[in-house]
């Protein structure tokens, strides 16, 4: 095995920075070493040990407020559950650090998502809008029923459900498990979303694929592709029961990254499920 790789942690104090500052500590994924860890400067851990923040051993790393501060730890790879501004900011920084970048915020526009391209031309990067091994083999698996169902009146319905803190709706999960349908079907997405439903929309039309997000509790992210026709309903669901598992994705990106050529990857690449990964 290489040698050790250093982890800059980009939102270190969230709920995924300290899963995935848990699951560094534990060596969930061994060659991985938390080396700086940052957050905003009213964050209410800031400037704690990144540990002890996140409830496991002290590991002598403090959340820090500068980025700048945090290449002087001369990271391998940054991991970025973060906020979209942030995620966008960030993106020319990490791009003149070269430093490879496992970007997970979710809820970027055009603007923030043109941002980490640009970045991708300079450094590798990992960009996903959900990191678990389950919801990845579902994007392929939900590709694949809409192509076998394309034209036999089967109606695309997708729905999701978060947790109350959740900022963006409908989840980048959601998004890209429509992309996979509208891939399937042979359509394009933005042609065919209809986000949730109200009023008096009239019959539904075959074409289009609908989303409607539930907002609730602590529900880590449960994601159900429902595929309806006369006289049966196909349902294809994931549900997350620990961020775990989306952080342990994470890492696994994350020792798979650096030294790549500079482009963007998806988890499908990290997975090993997509044939002609480089
Ligand atoms: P969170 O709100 O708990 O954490 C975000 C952290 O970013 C907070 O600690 C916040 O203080 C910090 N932050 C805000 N401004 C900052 C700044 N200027 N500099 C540094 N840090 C700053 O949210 P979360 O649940 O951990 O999710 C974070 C993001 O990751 C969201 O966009 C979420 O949708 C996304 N997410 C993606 C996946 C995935 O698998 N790709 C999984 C879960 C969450």
């Amino acid at each position: 095995m290489g040698a050790t790789k250093k982890v800059l942690l980009l939102g270190a104090a969230g709920r995924m920075g300290q899963a995935i500052t848990r699951l560094l500590a534990a060596g969930a994924v061994p060659g991985l070493e938390l080396a700086a860890a940052v957050d905003r400067p009213d964050a209410p851990l800031h400037g704690q040990d990144a540990g002890t923040a996140a409830g496991t051993r002290a590991l002598g790393v403090r959340i820090a407020a500068e980025l700048a501060a945090a290449f002087a730890a001369l990271p391998d790879v940054a991991i970025d559950f973060s906020s979209p501004a942030v995620t966008a900011a960030a993106a020319p920084r990490l791009a003149a650090a070269g430093v490879a970048w496992v970007a997970g915020t979710t809820g970027l526009d055009a603007a923030q998502q043109a941002a980490v391209a640009k970045a991708a031309e300079k450094i590798p990067v990992v960009v996903a809008a959900n990191m678990s091994l389950g919801v990845n083999l579902l994007f392929a698996l939900v590709e694949q029923a809409a192509r076998a169902l394309k034209g036999r009146g089967y109606d695309c319905e997708i729905v999701e459900r978060h947790h109350r803190r959740k900022k963006d709706a409908p989840s980048g999960t959601a998004l890209y498990l429509g992309e996979a349908a509208a891939q399937g079907f042979g359509w394009n997405l933005k042609d065919v979303a209809v986000d949730g439903r109200t009023g008096i929309p009239g019959e539904r039309p075959e074409k289009e694929i609908g989303f409607h997000a539930v907002r609730g509790g602590d529900i880590v992210g449960d994601h159900t592709v429902l595929f309806a026709a006369d006289g049966e309903c196909l349902e294809l669901s994931h549900r997350a029961t620990s961020r775990d598992t989306l952080a342990l994705g994470a890492l696994r990106a994350a020792a798979w990254l650096p030294g790549r050529p500079p482009a963007l990857y998806g988890m499908r690449d990290v997975l090993g499920l997509n044939p002609g990964t480089p």
